[in-house]
């Protein structure tokens, strides 16, 4: 999980390379494990052919949150809704959730009774069960890790790897909303600002962008649709933004994208947000991480049953790309129609 809130704590290790040294020194092919390292969340399987999904994320202080512009029950609604969003990912249903807490010298019980009601709020509409976990004291901030498990029809998964030339690229919701929210929560107070443009922007599209980033929403129910009727044939969550988790896409199922950016989802309040500060709101889209909406390929032929069956539950979806081959490489259409390289996160260093 990529940190946001804060400053990331520089480091010279690169978490992508990482990760994938990890898992060529230490995972090893097992009949029991459906899929390891390298994808939203693990699948396993037991001898009665049941499939569980597991994920886990840890949040630290000054890395991924900030006490300035998150209340503790905020912190615990996004780390659950992270960890949902992963197993939305997967298409699986989330059940039981493990939290493992270190409290700094200056935390309060009512501090960890305000971040576990955060964290039940975003639980309770899918009847997810805390049952276990961990505590102990930090000698630095708060760290917080929470390991969901969840379950999936056999066969059912839906993995980044599955993609196909000819498939559809969509994605649910909009993008783009919890860059702006975060920008807008680490801005100066409006008075104190050096912003006059701050101003500029309503009451009600400030609070509908910190709210999509302080409470996201897993996308549950679209992500189980998705693989219920096997029309996805890859999916992702947009947690590191969607020029990089698009890449995880392509490279895990070996293919080429072409994205095209005037169709990209954007709310009106992301919009409002961009032209108050000048920027281009199609650049919020693609670095902004933490939408935790879904991103997902469908194959031409299920696309118009996919579009209607969206329709009949009121799912909202946008085409926003093709696969391509692999030679093809990954680019993005812009509005004007002119063909860019996508770059592995950001819009501006397009080559
Ligand atoms: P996400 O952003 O979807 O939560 P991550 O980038 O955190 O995904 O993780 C990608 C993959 O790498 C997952 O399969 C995860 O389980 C695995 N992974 C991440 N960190 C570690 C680690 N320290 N040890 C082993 N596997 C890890
Ligand atoms: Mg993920």
């Amino acid at each position: 999980m990529a940190a946001t809130f804060g400053p990331k704590a520089r480091s010279t290790i690169h978490e992508f390379d990482l990760i994938h040294a990890l898992h060529q020194r230490h995972s090893r092919r097992t009949s029991s494990v459906i899929r390891g390292i390298g994808d939203d969340a693990a699948v396993i399987t037991s001898r009665t052919g049941q499939w569980t999904v597991l994920t886990t994320d840890l949040l630290t202080e000054g890395v991924h949150f900030n006490l300035r512009t998150a209340t503790m029950a905020d912190i615990g609604f996004r780390a659950a809704a992270a960890n949902l969003s992963d197993i939305a990912a997967m298409g699986g249903t989330p059940q039981h959730l493990l939290v493992a807490l270190a409290i700094p010298r200056t935390g309060t019980s009512r501090h960890v009774h305000q971040l576990y009601r955060g964290m039940m709020a975003a639980c309770h509409p899918h009847e997810v069960r805390l049952i276990g976990g961990d505590t102990s004291a930090s000698s630095g901030g708060w760290f917080l890790s929470l390991t969901l498990i969840g379950m999936v029809p056999p066969r059912q998964a839906l993995f980044r790897s599955g993609a196909q030339i000819g498939d559809g690229l969509y994605v649910t919701g909009t993008i783009g909303d919890s860059l702006a929210g975060l920008r807008l929560l680490n801005d100066p107070p409006p008075r104190a600002s050096h912003h006059p443009r701050n101003a500029t922007l309503s009451t009600r599209y400030r609070k509908f962008l910190t709210g999509r980033h302080l409470r996201p929403t897993a996308r549950i129910a679209e992500g189980r649709w998705l693989s219920a009727h096997r029309f996805a044939t890859s999916a992702i969550d947009i947690s590191d933004g969607l020029s990089g988790d698009l890449r995880h896409i392509c490279e895990e199922s070996h293919v080429g994208v072409e994205l095209d950016l005037g169709a990209l989802p954007l709310s009106s309040a992301c919009r409002a947000y961009a032209a108050s500060r000048n920027l281009d709101p199609i650049d919020l889209a693609l670095t902004g991480g933490e939408d935790y909406e879904l991103l997902f390929t469908v194959s031409p032929r299920q696309r118009s049953r996919l579009e209607q069956s969206a329709i009949e539950r009121g799912f909202s979806l946008t085409c926003i790309g093709k696969i391509q081959p692999l030679r093809f490489g990954r680019k993005a259409l812009s509005p004007l129609g002119k063909r860019h390289r996508l770059a592995k996160t950001s819009y501006e260093h397009f080559t």
